[in-house]
């Protein structure tokens, strides 16, 4: 038997705003119960990365939807969840702009683009750097999120590995934390992920990034993920932050 309650407009509002104060909350304390240091909280500082942005709009949707906007939209709720909870934010962009602007006749724009987010990872001397990105295959039933690590960082593994418990709650399939070549994540100095949401190839999964309800849930799962790596990580005999080069 179904009971359908029906509540008056005025009535929903405060219960939105109500509901989303507890999640905050339960957010805070399942945190609390996970990392017994809290001072260490507000002396950490995590770099979100929201890929791309500005003249480069990263994949696309069918219907012409860029990354670089839901890539932000994630950040900015992953950001809110970390700074509940005490944490340093930095974000390498907060608007839709490139880090290094198009120079005709010189060539590497990408390059410093993406130079330009390591140096504000180091400035900042954050222990996590966190990318978020949308994928793009020509196999349109491919769809779930990964988070990538550099192989020779064992912060990197274990942030990755961390984010993608939480992220598996979330999704359908279970997926495995994997190693990659990225230059965003093999620089020294730099523990770096960069987790891959889903695919804008999959008209399903690409309708779903789109709705604020389910990218809060992906940025709930990451900052999960982030908060319960903390303290696996800083107890690692020099792990802040200084990886191989
Ligand atoms: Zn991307």
């Amino acid at each position: 038997m179904r009971i359908i309650i029906i509540l008056r407009k005025e009535k929903i509002l405060p219960l939105i705003a109500l509901s989303t104060v507890l999640a905050a909350l339960l957010l805070c304390s399942i945190l609390y119960r996970v990392i017994p240091a809290r001072s260490r909280l507000g002396q950490t500082t995590v770099v979100i990365d929201p890929g791309h942005g500005g003249i480069d709009g990263g994949t696309q949707d069918r219907a012409g939807h860029l990354e670089k906007d839901i890539n932000l939209d994630i950040a900015h709720k992953i950001r809110a969840q970390l700074v509940q909870c005490g944490i340093n934010v930095v974000m390498t962009r907060e608007d839709d702009i490139e880090l290094a602007p198009y120079q005709p006749g010189r060539s590497g724009r990408h390059r410093r683009d993406l130079t330009a987010r390591i140096e504000r990872a180091r400035n900042a001397k954050a222990l996590f750097l966190v990318s978020i990105h949308c994928d793009w295959s020509t196999a349109a039933e491919r769809r779930g999120m990964v988070a990538f690590y550099y192989y020779r960082n064992p912060v990197g593994k274990t942030l990755a590995s961390s984010i993608q418990e939480e992220l598996n709650k979330i999704q359908p399939r279970p997926q495995k934390a994997v190693p990659g070549k990225y230059f965003l994540l093999e620089q020294p100095g730099i523990n770096g992920v960069i987790v891959e949401v889903g695919f804008l190839s999959n008209p399903e999964e690409a309708a779903l990034l789109r709705q604020p309800d389910y990218q809060e849930k992906i940025a709930l799962a990451i900052a999960r993920g982030i908060l319960r790596a903390i303290p696996a990580v800083t107890a690692q005999p020099g792990a802040v932050p200084a990886p191989p080069p």
